[in-house]
């Protein structure tokens, strides 16, 4: 750690900071400029961030060396992680490709979608049974009537299945029935739910808030990790910005930055990040070209009826269009697209 103090700092104040390192158990190294006086610390930073040594009358910054995030973090882990759920690899060059409904609505729905959508190529399934809805009034998801049908769906088809939990009373129900848990951009900060699910041996995809940075993102994931469940797989689904003329505003910067930071995959949700389908092939493409070890979509055989987020739903016929474009890409990047196992129809 670093510790910076304001321009002409008195003796009495570099003693002073000298001497709050020292009964700390930490060797201060002094390093004095014509105006600026700086002293590095070395020792367990751990013990170090927890000290409120910004709170020194003089210290004008305190810069940590390591990041707050450590399970998270590329200096834990070198190599990129790569995870395998139920036969379908993501990250180190594997594409988690997801598609499904938004919610589950009925079983012979789920299973025309879930078919369509295995035959052009998708490797996990997704629906959600308790749909974090703005309005109380909305459409709220079938429960375990839901789940039922998305673990059925999932097996007839040989897709591993994603399902998003909201609240810590929801995990040992829905851990019955799914493969992934997904943490919804509402809940990516509600920690008592990260440190549930991190109990759990469920991989978790973890979805960016809506007003959340890079690092709010990898401490919730860092939640999950210290629990002792290894497997998070990030995404980014578009920020809160001024424009309104989509949904959200897709961050696709994050996916370097975070594969940077983090060895951790991170896919991208251009469904919920732009709100449209016009938009969604070009900014898939764009984020397999940016790195993403996946794309999350969602896909309806009649979006005009769909019970939850209708107008962003690709058609089956758009996402087996939108799929024979990213196969190519994930080719030309030399990226594989684990295929389903398994078919019992
Ligand atoms: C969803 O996946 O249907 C969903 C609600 O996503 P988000 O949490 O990103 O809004
Ligand atoms: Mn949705």
């Amino acid at each position: 750690m670093i510790i910076v103090l304001k321009p002409h700092a008195t003796q009495e104040v570099i003693d002073h900071v000298i001497e709050r390192i020292e009964a700390l158990g930490f060797t201060p190294h002094l390093s004095q400029g014509v105006a600026r006086t700086i002293i590095g610390v070395i020792g367990d930073e751990d013990k170090l961030q927890a000290e409120p040594l910004q709170a020194i009358a003089g210290v004008e910054q305190v810069v940590p060396i390591l990041k707050p995030y450590k399970l998270a973090s590329r200096e834990f882990h070198g190599e990129a992680s790569v995870f395998d759920i139920k036969g379908i690899k993501v990250g180190g060059g594997h594409l988690m490709m997801i598609a499904g409904p938004c919610a589950i609505e009925s079983e012979p729905l789920l299973v025309e979608i879930a078919e369509k959508v295995r035959e052009a190529g998708a490797n996990v399934l997704r629906g959600g049974a308790f749909k974090p809805r703005t309005s109380p009034y909305s459409f709220q998801g079938l429960g375990e009537d839901g789940l039922k049908m998305l673990k059925a769906t999932g097996e007839r088809f040989g897709m591993p299945v994603v399902t998003e939990v909201m609240d810590p009373r929801q995990i040992e129900l829905v851990e019955r029935y799914t493969d992934l848990f997904q943490i919804g951009a509402r809940n990516m900060q509600n920690f008592d739910l990260l440190k549930e699910v991190g109990k759990t041996r469920i991989p978790v995809l973890l979805k960016r808030g809506m007003s959340a940075t890079v690092k709010d993102l990898l401490m919730s994931a860092e939640y999950v990790l210290a629990q002792g469940n290894r497997r998070v797989i990030l995404c980014e689904r578009g920020v809160r910005t001024f424009e309104d003329s989509t949904r959200n505003t897709l961050d696709l910067s994050i996916v370097p930055n975070v594969k940077g930071l983090s060895h951790l995959p991170i896919i991208v949700d251009p469904s919920h990040a732009t709100g449209r389908p016009d938009l969604i092939p070009a900014m898939s493409l764009a984020g397999v070209a940016a790195g993403s070890d996946g794309i999350h979509i969602e896909v309806h055989s009649c979006p005009e009826k769909a019970l939850s987020d209708g107008p962003q739903a690709l058609l089956p016929r758009q996402y087996a269009q939108l799929m024979v474009e990213l196969r190519q890409l994930a080719q030309l990047l030399g990226k594989t697209i684990d295929a389903c196992e398994g078919v019992t129809v």
